[in-house]
């Protein structure tokens, strides 16, 4: 049976310094080991029945109809420092499908061959990131944050050499709102090409936010976007890992999950990938960090602007009140996090507080904000009293809540992807046994049910488990 992918590609029309055209480098033997056929329903695929057909075509060894493939240029801050260019140095873009809610979505081989942009590296993914991404991405989408998706996973039969040796080889496949960063604006700004910044304007305007009118007016919507997204992923104890300019989505989707973490005891300056060693990204720098992200959009966008100085006035305002919109997005989520549906100022302050507790405590993140619908929150403290003395006050605050138990409930996950669990189950797929893949996606599609059978997910690492450092997905 044939694999109908309804395609409808308009990156591809845009002009030819956008991106190189090739096809992927086929592998030796394709495997399927995962594939979403509730993501492909939606994206209108057809035809997804047959293992070996879907395997040959998410491993790049055949072109579905109507695939336009294409690596995407782009540019970057990498840990501050500017590349003027990168882009896809392995993923491809097949092109894009319009979804079953009218939504234009890209479709997206990662670990498909070297590409002009791939510099040093080989253009392939081994096995572990490529699982990493599958479970962390979909447990996103769960837990209700905005994510690119993982549609499929493919074994290659190829050995690729990595840290830690020879590995299996695997390839992705991604879907995202588009694959648009910052760093694309960043690249023609950099270029001083004013004609393909505009097309790129256009182009996302079009795409992501019709009702935009101007430059400053883009600018404020994706400030909104990634506000809100960078206080969701604070919600959930997420570390994303390398918030390089080029890794930031113009869409306000979570994107490239490379050495990220969700944290198990909560501090404010966790930091698990083995590449940032001063921290830049760690946990509670995010906030930050997004702002300076943003602030380079803004200066790519400078050059869209007749009056430039005024631009700049009018740029540099918006960026500065940034800080003062995650600050409300992250009252928000963190007041409903203890029952409060609407935050008032005092409200962050008593999430604030319960918080340097929980640092101070040595407190599992998920399971104390989880205790505090089920019972048995200050068995998470090193000293249990420093809860009750948040507790008393907490609780008085609570009289004034209609249904603070629903509110707790649609903002504290049971489950959230542990590092020792990814890590347990890409060693399990490693040496062939998928159960542990398939468990974890199971139970991650539910995360705020209750799920007595799977306990264990729940618990933090013991110490002969804790995962340190977690590694790029290079
Ligand atoms: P990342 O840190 O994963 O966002 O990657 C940064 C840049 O390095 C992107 O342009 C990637 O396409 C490129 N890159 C990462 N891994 C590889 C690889 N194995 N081969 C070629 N290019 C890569
Ligand atoms: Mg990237």
């Amino acid at each position: 049976m044939t694999l109908v992918l309804p395609f409808d590609n308009s990156y591809a029309q845009l002009p030819p310094r956008f991106y190189t055209r090739q096809n992927a480098v086929p592998v030796r033997e394709p495997r399927l080991i995962a594939w979403n056929a509730p993501l492909a329903a939606e994206l209108g695929i057809e035809g997804g029945s047959d293992r070996e057909t879907l395997a040959r075509i998410f491993a790049g060894n055949e072109a579905p109809e109507g695939a336009t493939p294409l690596a995407q240029v782009y540019a970057g801050h990498q840990f501050g420092g500017f590349s003027p260019q990168l882009g896809d140095g392995r993923a491809l873009l097949l092109g894009e499908v319009v979804d079953s809610h009218g939504r234009r979505r890209d479709i997206q081989l990662k670990g498909s061959g070297p590409t002009p942009y791939s510099r040093m590296g080989d253009g392939r993914a081994w096995l572990g990131p490529v699982l990493r991404e599958y479970v962390v991405s979909e447990a996103m989408h769960a837990l209700g944050i905005p994510t690119t998706r993982a549609l499929a996973a493919v074994e290659t039969g190829e050995r690729i050499y990595r840290d830690p040796g020879a590995m299996p080889g695997a390839v992705l496949t991604r879907v995202a709102s588009s694959h648009i960063r910052v760093g694309t604006f960043q690249y023609f700004a950099a270029r001083r090409d004013a004609e393909g910044l505009r097309a790129l304007y256009d182009y996302t305007v079009a795409r992501h936010c019709p009702q935009v009118e101007s430059p400053a007016h883009l600018l404020a919507e994706v400030i909104r976007r990634q506000a809100r997204l960078v206080a969701q992923w604070l919600s959930i104890g997420f570390i994303h890992g390398v918030m390089n300019t080029d890794n930031t989505s113009i869409s306000g989707e979570t994107i490239d999950y490379g050495p990220c973490a969700f944290m198990d005891t909560y501090h404010p300056q966790t930091v698990y990938s083995s590449i940032d060693a001063h921290g830049r990204y760690a946990y509670d720098n995010q906030a930050h960090v997004i702002v300076w992200n943003i602030a380079q959009f803004a200066t790519a966008l400078v050059p869209l602007m007749p009056d430039q100085d005024a631009a700049i006035e009018e740029f540099t305002a918006l960026v500065h009140a940034m800080p003062e919109r995650i600050e409300a997005e992250w009252r928000r989520v963190f007041a409903a996090k203890i029952g409060i549906a609407e935050a008032g100022e005092e409200d962050a302050a008593l999430a604030g507080d319960l918080l340097a507790r929980m640092a101070e405590g040595r407190a599992d993140f998920t399971n104390t904000f989880r205790a505090l619908i089920e019972g048995g929150a200050r068995d998470q403290f090193l000293d249990p009293a420093a809860f009750d003395a948040w507790e008393a006050r907490w609780r008085a605050r609570l009289a004034r809540e209609a249904d603070p138990e629903a509110v707790m409930r649609a903002a504290n996950p049971a489950f959230i992807p542990r590092n020792h669990r990814v890590e347990q189950m890409i060693e399990a797929a490693v040496g062939g046994d998928f159960a542990p893949f398939e468990r974890l996606m199971g139970v991650l599609s539910h995360p705020y049910d209750d799920q007595p059978g799977a306990a264990d997910l729940r618990r933090p690492p013991a110490a002969s488990e804790v995962v340190h450092a977690t590694f790029c997905g290079t």
